[in-house]
């Protein structure tokens, strides 16, 4: 079994905070850039069955209902799917009835959307369109459609201005909804934003640390009490409906990434694909994989991945998938580092799993800091 990721980097604005590969829609070649795509699609020659597609962005919702329906198709006929998990990206206000029924009969069942925050002077000052009405409008749209049986919001805290109070208010409309996952982000400075910039000519007022940690902590004990287990550092599900397709990056297990600035792991390489749209075009119309970047994964490399991927889920490290599939128990690799950050409260092992303790998560860099093999 194997999994896809497929990229479409179009949107109709360019939030403040964005660093993904994305690009405004308006004037783009998106006819091409679909038709490239499947042709991407096919150069890989697929055979085993997906068990989780993602198709993220940018943002996928944003395309008409002609363009939807070409992606799709690509997607359905160049990728064999076990009938797993289905995500499609969205943004509020985006769907409508046309669209959803597309989404329904090829087979999507699961939707994330970019709400970032309820407060509406908030959105516009991260650069979001959408408001308040347009999620639940878009969430009753859904309602409808019994094949999707899985939405998840993405929220965003920290933001400039924010304060404890009005992230706590966004959480609880969001509870409200009853939807059953949410991830929640804190917002993270990346370079070449306009928040980035911002924050250089010391024009952006974010919260302080404290409150950061205020508002990630409140939102686990909020959160857990009400059933959403956190089951990764910035992911809570009800039971049974954590996210599979992210799981399998956590269970740092193979997937081909397509599109502009998708990227993918394959055998014992990773690639990333060029992000500018007429690069990765250009690339594709000469024949050729639109790859900019590979990096071969020594053993070493990739038992440390196992690690750090697997430390962010509140289950941890299993020690028995360690041992297949490196051939070598964890303990012989990593005896002495685990003895010693278990000692330190700093990890804790439960049956086949080893995982960060509450203390562990706050001081996560200097414990991934000590499985690194070639310091
Ligand atoms: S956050 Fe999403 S919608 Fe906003 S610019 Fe980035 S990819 Fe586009």
């Amino acid at each position: 079994m194997t999994s896809a990721y497929i990229h479409i980097p179009f949107c109709d604005q360019i939030c403040f905070y964005c660093d993904f590969p994305k690009v405004l829609k308006e004037d783009q070649p998106i006819e091409e850039y679909l038709t490239t795509l499947r042709w991407e699609m096919e150069q890989y020659q697929v055979k085993e069955p997906c068990e989780t597609l993602y198709i993220g962005g940018g943002t996928p919702s944003s395309l008409n209902e002609q363009e939807l329906e070409q992606l799709l198709a690509s997607v359905r006929e160049m990728l064999p799917f076990s009938g797993g998990e289905f995500t499609f990206e969205v943004n509020p206000g985006d769907l409508n009835e046309a669209k959803l029924h597309l989404l329904e009969e090829y087979g999507v069942n699961r939707l994330s959307m970019g709400v970032q925050t309820f407060n509406e002077t908030l959105l516009k000052k991260i650069g979001r369109k959408h408001n308040r009405q347009d999620v639940h409008d878009t969430l009753h749209a859904i309602e409808k459609y019994s094949t999707i049986t899985n939405v998840s919001l993405d929220l965003i805290y920290a933001l400039p201005k924010q304060t404890i109070e009005d992230f706590q208010a966004t959480l609880k409309e969001a509870v409200e909804l009853g939807l059953p996952h949410f991830s929640l982000y804190a917002l993270i400075l990346e370079n070449q934003t306009v928040f980035a910039n911002l924050a250089r000519r010391g024009k952006l007022l974010l919260p302080t640390q404290e409150e950061e940690v205020a508002m990630e902590e409140w939102a686990q004990e909020y959160l857990e009490a009400r059933g959403w287990h956190r089951y990764e550092l910035s992911n809570y599900g009800k039971e049974g409906y954590e996210s599979q397709h992210n799981l399998m990056y956590w269970d740092n297990k193979h997937y081909y990434g397509f599109g502009a600035g998708g990227s993918g792991y394959l055998g014992n390489e990773r690639y990333r694909n060029h992000a500018p749209i007429q690069h990765y075009l250009a690339a594709c119309q000469k024949g050729e994989l639109p790859i900019v970047e590979k990096e071969v994964i020594s053993r070493s490399a990739a038992m440390e991945e196992q690690i750090f991927l697997g430390l962010r889920k509140t289950k941890g490290v299993s020690k028995k998938e360690f041992a297949a599939r490196f051939h070598q128990p964890i303990e012989e690799v990593y005896g002495p580092v685990i003895s010693d950050l278990l000692a330190k409260g700093l990890l804790q092992e439960q049956d086949d799993f080893l995982s960060l303790t509450p203390q562990g998560r706050l001081f996560g860099n200097d414990v991934f800091v000590e499985f690194l093999l070639d310091k």
